[in-house]
């Protein structure tokens, strides 16, 4: 952002800082900030979703949409890390983005979505996903959480769940405190703004029936078991896990076809995968406690500007706890890029 605009943000924060937005619950403070603009750009321009594109495990765009994927959570200023996997003689790659929590950070909420199509763009299956915790991630990224939040961008899902196979075996010795794979969200011919939960458990069905409700205005059919994308690893063995889907997908006459594209006329609803994406962000931000206020007003009164650059280079230079702003235990160069980064951003 060019200097004098960013100016003219600070300016106005500072008067949205005495107004009642501050005052807001998390919940609603964070779910305004996701954009429907932001979220369309994602999907059309880093994910690979035109005509004659492919995400397939061997396409040509499939490891570019996964450089892109990963440059986003950095600069978001997220701890994120590649996993790589091996598969019938095929290498793959989940991309795992962190936000540690503060005073729960063992309990972990992780919201996924594969990447990797059947030689197609995927743009509903399943970039649709795939943006929607992006821009979860680029909003939720600029605030504390109690609870630590997991933003996992999984591969090799259409070549029978290899990487949500893969990382729920790596981990499971981790508190998984609830779990949901969004496959499929940007389909809705209807426009009946309805939304199907698949998964063993209760509860969480459930929880996130409400959030969908409360914070994207889309109701939810409430289904059973159904092992057919990422959450299912973690599902088979108990832990709290859901498919999150748009209700009409069974009936999608562009599902693993080369017109799953966004420049097929009238076929991506732009506006409900956003609310989709509102209202699982809801239940992350409930779930995990996600705290108001945001990171990049770092000394707490209300307003970003450079008294928080200010505060921050004191706490980083005297190793204060609260300088490892990437959460990754240490304090480094990389908390001043991610600090510097939140604080472009603004709130
Ligand atoms: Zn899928």
């Amino acid at each position: 952002m060019h200097s004098a605009s960013r100016a003219a943000v600070v300016g106005v924060l500072g008067l949205w800082a005495s107004g009642p937005a501050l005052a807001s619950p998390p919940g609603d403070e964070v779910v305004a900030q996701i954009d429907q603009g932001s979220y369309q750009y994602i999907l059309d321009e880093l994910l690979y979703t035109h005509m004659g594109d492919s995400r397939g495990i061997k396409g040509p765009e499939h490891n570019l949409a996964r450089d892109n994927i990963n440059a986003q959570f950095i600069s978001f200023g997220l701890d994120t890390h590649i996993e790589t996997l091996s598969y019938g003689g095929n290498t793959g790659f989940n991309i795992v983005a962190e936000l540690t929590g503060t005073t729960r950070p063992d309990e972990i909420y992780i919201i996924g979505a594969h990447y990797d199509s059947v030689k197609n763009p995927g743009a509903d299956d399943n970039a649709s996903g795939v943006a929607g915790i992006i821009e979860m991630a680029r909003v939720i990224s600029r605030y504390d959480s109690e609870a630590t939040i997991r933003f996992i961008a999984f591969d090799m899902e259409e070549i029978g769940l290899i990487g949500s196979k893969n990382y729920n075996a790596l981990h499971k010795h981790e508190n998984i405190a609830g779990m949901i794979s969004m496959d499929m969200i940007a389909y809705d011919p209807g426009d009946n703004r309805r939304a199907t939960l698949y998964g063993r458990t209760e509860p969480i069905k459930q929880a996130l029936a409400e959030a969908l409700l409360e914070y994207g205005g889309i109701g939810a059919s409430i289904g059973g078991e159904l092992d057919a994308s990422d959450h299912a690893p973690f599902d088979r063995r108990g832990v709290p896990a859901c498919l999150l889907i748009e209700y009409d997908s069974w009936s999608n006459p562009h599902y693993h076809r080369q017109t799953d594209s966004v420049d097929t006329p009238g076929y991506i609803d732009y506006a409900y995968a956003t609310d989709m994406t509102r209202g699982a962000a809801g239940w992350l931000v409930d779930e995990a406690g996600v705290l108001a206020g945001c990171a990049a007003d770092f000394n707490a009164d209300g307003a970003v500007d450079t008294l928080d650059v200010l505060t921050f280079l004191n706490a980083w230079s005297a190793g204060d706890p609260e300088a490892d702003v990437n959460g990754d235990g240490q304090i480094n160069s990389l908390d001043a890029l991610s600090f510097l980064n939140l604080w472009a951003a603004g709130c």
